[in-house]
């Protein structure tokens, strides 16, 4: 008798086996639909010995319903799904959903209907029709997107769509994409670059694992180098998967895949409709041939997908927080990136002007290949870096822009320069208080102050988006007029901007303004265009972005990053600031970047100064080593979580004392975490550190699955933990 096992995707199931019908074929990685109960579930076909669980009886067998007719998952991609299971103690099926990420994909119709404005007007204009009008100019989507991009009820385009304004379309959606062409505008590389890409290039050849380091300097022209194997790969027949960090740099890298190559690459991330999902989800498993998806941009989930005949992966920024998901399972895009090229035997790339202490050591092991360039493409030289010493130079109260970075700003305003001065902090004040009673907002979710949002008018937690409207009375002592903003935040500094040089255009470039790529790319065409004189943005501008007018960088707050003081504070302190100053200077005019900080004697920020990065790594690296911090130990954070206050002491109380005593590894806590209370749960925190001898995921695996919790009790496992609150 025929029959499989199968890996459910629903974590809370184990394996189950079916039987498989007379006359069905099936092998490990296709993708089926199984009877459980009355209900349907989706499977993936696995080998059974790696998957293992008590047999069932043959009679007790039911047939598979359906096998879905897509490529089957191949077995280097399965191989994938259980080391990032095992590596980050995350269930099985629910790495296997990231892999199937489309629902839509593997069934449904196979067309859709969209709409768009026929030309036609209404009867009758009103004022939400104009605007339904004008904003869907050249859009094409179901009504429900079409909603969101006019940002007006359904209801306003169903009405549109009765009187003819807007037209139903049917689409295929699983048309092919256009074919990019290797050849299409080929650069000249400089000879620093053609070293680089030529070794890149042989290893595509190759089609053997080879991890490297891509470890150029900001305007080195990384991008133009990459681009070079990964025409090789389109050449040979293979696919190639790029991560990005942040779906505002998309939008620039289309237009520069789309330069060089004819045609824009298939993009991925969260924000895609069902029907792209589906298409691109085909596509990609598909192949590259016919009309399939040859060359795949972006977020950390693309990295799941069910490439065909991947031949290379590029994870550019490669240094990016953003890579490491903070929930569900916590896995790092850019050290899965490598796992993934190890299964599939091709070269990766991780890219960055200012790699992670983690990359440099394995490079400075040999494990990866550190390929480098050193200077900048064309001649541009590296901006100038000076810094503020706010003890010395005090801003004026309520201000925080010290002497010396108005005098620059001024210079440039007067030169008919770009400036931007970054500050990692949304909003305009990250905290409100009353001036007559004290009392200062707070999420009634989180352990977090509300941030004031002046130009919405809202008071919102940046940690679970509550909101609520800025009041104009003290809710606590109903003084009027008494609510005073403590602090800057992007808004407030360019409220200062705004009142010493009247005359300058300023864009705020956040996440809150740029947060769709078409936002993205209005912001990088207005500022292309010369039409902005002063950016202010946070970490958002500190990556990818070229402005070759752009020549003053001022940094408000260096001391900012430094507060948290966890394990990685200094590093990151260290590349944010690098990397916003990488953004002055790099075309003809030279740039200039101002850091303003109380501690101009802190190593990171004399290591900024002096641009001696190789020192500021030595030092980090000897500290963690001493400390057995990773890389040269393993980290986890255990975090538990309840709506319960005492329930989630008690379960928190229950897995310390339970706690393994090991030689190689050392477990502290649990304590209430950093962020006490998040969306309404109260959290306790331990952390676990072990030395690499020790087989810390196993360890864990038995130590939690151990414990047994009440209902309403999370436990979390984040293994090499990037966030400490
Ligand atoms: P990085 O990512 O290393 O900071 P970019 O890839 O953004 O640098 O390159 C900086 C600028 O130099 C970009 O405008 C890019 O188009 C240009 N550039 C780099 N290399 C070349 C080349 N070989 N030919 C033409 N332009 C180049
Ligand atoms: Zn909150």
């Amino acid at each position: 008798m025929n029959r499989v096992r199968l890996l459910v995707l629903n974590a809370a199931l184990g394996p189950l086996d079916y039987r498989v019908p007379e006359g069905v074929d099936v092998a490990p990685g296709q993708i089926v639909i199984a009877p459980l109960g009355p209900r349907q579930v989706t499977g993936i076909v696995w080998e059974e010995e790696r998957l293992p669980t008590a047999p069932v009886p043959d009679a007790k067998l039911r047939p598979l319903l359906q096998v879905i007719d897509v490529p089957p998952l191949k077995a280097e991609l399965r191989r994938l799904i259980e080391w990032t299971a095992d590596y980050y103690c995350a269930p099985l099926a629910s790495v296997a959903r990231m892999a199937l990420s489309s629902g839509g994909a593997l069934g449904g119709p196979t067309t859709t209907i969209e709409y768009r404005l026929s030309g036609g007007m209404p009867e009758r204009m009103t004022p939400k029709r104009e605007l339904a009008i004008a904003a869907l100019e050249s859009e094409q989507a179901t009504i429900r997107e079409l909603a969101g991009i006019a940002g007006v009820s359904e209801g306003v385009l169903r009405g549109l769509t009765n009187q003819g304004v807007l037209e139903p379309v049917e689409v295929e959606i699983d048309r092919p994409y256009p074919e990019a062409d290797p050849g299409y505008d080929k650069p000249d590389l400089s000879a620093d670059q053609k070293k680089v890409s030529e070794r890149l290039i042989e290893a595509v050849e190759a089609r053997a694992f080879a991890p490297f380091l891509l470890d150029g300097v900001t305007g080195s022209g990384k991008t133009e180098t990459y681009f070079e194997p990964i025409a090789t790969a389109l050449k040979s027949g293979r696919q190639v998967l790029v991560l990005l960090p942040e779906i505002a740099l998309t939008e620039a890298f289309l237009k520069r895949f789309e330069d060089r190559f004819g045609v824009p690459p298939v993009l991925w991330h969260s924000s895609l409709k069902s029907t792209e999902r589906r298409r691109a989800w085909r596509a990609i498993a598909n192949g590259p041939e016919n009309g399939g998806a040859q060359v795949v941009v972006g977020a950390r989930s693309a990295l799941f997908l069910p490439y065909a005949k991947l031949g290379l992966i590029v994870v550019d920024e490669a240094h990016e927080v953003s890579f490491k998901q903070g929930d569900g399972v916590r896995y790092n895009a850019r050290d899965v990136a490598v796992m993934r090229a190890h299964f599939e035997q091709i070269p990766v790339v991780l890219a960055s002007a200012t790699p992670a202490l983690e990359s440099l050591q394995m490079a400075q092991s040999g494990t990866y290949e550190r390929l480098e360039l050193a200077s900048r493409f064309g001649g541009a030289e590296l901006p100038e870096i000076r810094t503020v010493d706010l003890t010395e130079h005090p801003p004026e109260r309520q201000h925080w822009l010290a002497p010396p970075l108005v005098e620059a700003l001024e210079e440039r305003l007067e030169r008919g320069e770009q400036s931007l001065l970054f500050l990692n902090r949304r909003g305009y004040a990250p905290l409100t208080l009353c001036r007559n009673c004290g009392f200062r907002f707070q999420c009634p979710n989180c352990s977090a102050w509300l941030v004031e949002h002046r130009f919405s008018a809202r008071l919102a937690c940046h940690h679970c988006g509550h909101e609520t409207g800025a009041p104009e009375t003290c809710p606590e002592c109903g003084e009027p007029d008494c609510l005073v903003a403590c602090g800057p935040g992007v808004e407030r500094i360019a409220d200062e901007v705004a009142e010493r040089f009247p005359e300058a255009r300023t864009v705020i470039a956040t996440s809150d303004t740029l947060n769709s790529p078409g936002r993205a790319s209005e912001f990088v065409a207005q500022v292309e265009a010369g039409a902005v004189d002063v950016i202010v943005g946070t970490q958002l501008v500190t990556k990818g972005f070229h402005f070759p007018e752009l020549t003053l960088v001022g940094v408000v707050d260096a001391d900012l990053g430094l507060e948290g003081g966890d394990l990685r504070a200094a590093e990151r302190t260290f590349q944010q600031i690098a990397q916003v100053a990488g953004r002055a200077g790099r075309a003809s005019k030279p740039g200039e970047v101002l850091i303003q900080t109380r501690h101009p004697a802190a190593p990171v920020i004399e290591a900024l100064a002096s641009g001696d990065r190789d020192a500021f790594y030595e030092t980090e690296t000897e500290l963690r080593r001493q400390a057995g911090a990773p890389p040269f130990g393993r980290w986890a954070a255990i975090i538990v979580s309840s709506e319960d206050e005492a329930e989630a002491r008690e379960a928190a109380r229950r897995i310390g004392d339970t706690r393994p005593k090991l030689p190689d590894i050392a477990i502290y806590g649990p304590a209430p975490a950093p962020l006490a209370m998040l969306r309404g749960r109260y959290r306790y925190r331990l952390l676990v550190s072990a030395r690499r001898s020790a087989n810390m995921q196993e360890v864990l695996r038995r130590w939690i699955g151990a414990v047994d919790h009440p209902n309403g009790v999370r436990v979390g496992i984040d293994v090499d933990p990037y966030s400490f609150v």
